[in-house]
């Protein structure tokens, strides 16, 4: 298809009445229309759908959209109905249609009038499906929320992983378009690896939300009052309260209620026609505050949520960012409040105790990531950007001062002799351990682990004795942001020298670093020092 960027503005104001590209929208619908195969990394928000929803619109044939959720696909179908009813049409084809609806949709294919069609993925490893698409002109697959292909990602869904083989089915050459919002390396490898695009041209926007301001505080016994007193501060603003349980979900909102805020409660077990009503309530802005189980969000567009509390830590960095992502989308104020308590973190792991190994040691590495970000000193942007493989300038970074740590910024230390030790131990024991067993190298401590590889023979055992285990693993954890070392999370979280690491051992210069938050364990009393 040959093209030029007036020919994909007037496409972009026709089907969307938008005069202007997003970001990496306009590379990226050149290179789906060149049929290519790609991969768009880009934030919640960023505009992934139009990605191709107008190479779709613009080209002959059905483009295949998989999508992990009918109500995710029923909103995006609407919508593209809502913009361009003759031009383009969208249409689903799953286990909700009846055999006529079904007919209708073959019919609309085959004339050539279905522009992108929806699909589950379990849909599509139907026999009866593949047959008939087998015989139809499709001119793309396109992959949404493609990380749920990747154990390591924070919504794995199993059925993602064959859809390569059908893919392969439906046609030669058929291209493929990955998207996601998570950007974690090591998702991104599984995902390429998996869908066999090697030679994908990849598209990746930053992750940087500049306009959100990121806060975590202690979580007392107090916290319902510490959350009622942040809310009536933003009176009158839009604000989502992510709670763990239902239970917990219920009682907040009533406990809102009662002090005279104006909220509602959203979880998974209200029946469809509460879900909903509870839901527009929000939207319309009859309430300005949900309370809500992580059953809330997914596929929810309302631009100026202005805070975004977590009642209860996440369960990762991915879900953490996904759910604040949620605020500010408008660009204007988005505060994303955590309150920490370590004891929550055990009630995670109690959950995943039941579960099969792997997936314990994955839930795990991803587990100590989020304990990582609570407990940090650092500016939370650049450990939450590093987390997904992006540098930040804490300095000059767009954002740079938007969160607690930078605007209140603790005492700095010199801590080069101590980064040699720790580089030099990691170094020492053959790269081996995760940060438990190099803390407990450096501090002389054995556990069995450290016994089976005689680490505690070694001549370096110990050498880091004058500081506790909570100063080391702040240590750790600023060195790998810096790049000194860096976790092999496949490998559950092995730490390995990195070259700058290396030459860091060889010449050592200055490292300035802060203590970590102190949590109290022991009474849940936490207090930030
Ligand atoms: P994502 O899937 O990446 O989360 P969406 O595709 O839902 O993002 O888009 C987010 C919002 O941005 C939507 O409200 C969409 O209408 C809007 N949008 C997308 N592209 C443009 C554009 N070129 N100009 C203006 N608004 C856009």
């Amino acid at each position: 298809m040959k093209l030029n960027e007036i020919d994909l503005r007037v496409s972009l104001k026709k089907y969307f009445g938008f005069s202007q590209f997003k970001g990496l929208q306009e590379q990226v619908v050149k290179t789906i229309l060149q049929g290519e195969n790609t991969f768009v990394i880009m934030p919640t928000g960023g505009g992934k759908s139009l990605c191709y929803q107008l190479p779709a619109l613009m080209q002959e044939g059905t483009a295949i959209v998989v999508s992990p959720l009918i109500a995710l696909m029923k909103n995006q179908v609407d919508a593209i109905r809502g913009l361009s009813s003759e031009m383009g049409v969208a249409h689903v084809l799953n286990s909700s249609l009846t055999k006529t609806e079904i007919k209708q949709v073959k019919k609309d294919i085959s004339s050539g009038v279905t522009k992108l069609l929806y699909v589950a993925p379990e849909s599509l490893t139907k026999e009866e499906y593949v047959d008939f698409l087998q015989k139809e002109k499709i001119s793309f697959v396109a992959v949404d929320e493609a990380h749920c292909i990747s154990e390591w990602g924070h919504d794995f869904r199993p059925e993602y992983r064959n859809l390569k083989a059908i893919v392969n089915r439906l046609g030669d050459n058929i291209p493929l378009i990955a998207l996601t919002a998570t950007a974690t390396p090591k998702v991104q490898e599984d995902i390429i690896k998996n869908l066999g695009i090697n030679d994908a041209k990849i598209f990746l926007a930053s992750f940087n939300r500049p306009n959100l301001y990121y806060e975590v505080r202690p979580k007392t016994q107090n916290v319902d009052s510490d959350i009622i007193r942040f809310v009536k501060q933003n009176s009158g603003k839009s604000g989502i309260i992510y709670c763990l349980s239902r239970k917990r979900v219920e009682e907040l909102a009533q406990v809102l209620q009662v002090n005279g805020i104006s909220a509602v409660p959203y979880h998974a077990g209200f029946d469809a026609k509460t879900r909903s009503k509870h839901q527009d309530m929000f939207l319309m802005e009859d309430v300005d505050v949900v309370v809500a189980t992580i059953a809330f969000g997914m596929g929810i567009d309302k631009p100026d949520v202005r805070f975004v509390i977590h009642h209860d830590i996440p369960k990762s960095i991915e879900s953490y960012y996904q759910e604040t992502g949620r605020a500010g989308r408008d660009g204007g104020e988005g505060h994303c409040l955590a309150f920490y308590s370590y004891k929550d973190v055990e009630k995670l792991e109690k959950f995943m105790s039941g579960k099969p190994v792997a997936e314990q040691e994955i839930g795990n590495a991803l587990l100590q990531e989020i304990v990582g970000y609570a407990e940090t000193s650092i500016s939370r942007r650049k450990f939450i950007l590093h987390y997904f493989g992006e540098e930040f300038d804490e300095v000059n970074g767009e954002g740079a001062d938007m969160d607690d740590n930078t605007r209140n910024p603790k005492e700095k230390h010199e801590a080069k002799d101590n980064v040699v030790k720790l580089i030099s131990v990691v170094k020492g024991t053959s790269e081996k351990f995760k940060s438990k067993e190099i803390v407990k190298a450096l501090t002389g401590k054995v556990n069995a682990l450290i016994a089976s590889h005689k680490t505690d023979e070694k001549e370096f055992f110990g050498i880091g004795k004058d500081r506790d285990k909570g100063y080391w693993m702040a240590l750790i954890r600023q060195v790998l942001v810096a790049g000194l070392l860096k976790k092999e999370i496949e490998q559950y979280g092995i730490l390995h020298l990195t070259p700058k690491g290396e030459e860091f051992l060889e010449n050592p210069t200055s490292f300035m670093m802060t203590r970590d938050h102190v949590y109290n364990k022991a009474t849940d009393d936490a207090i930030v020092s």
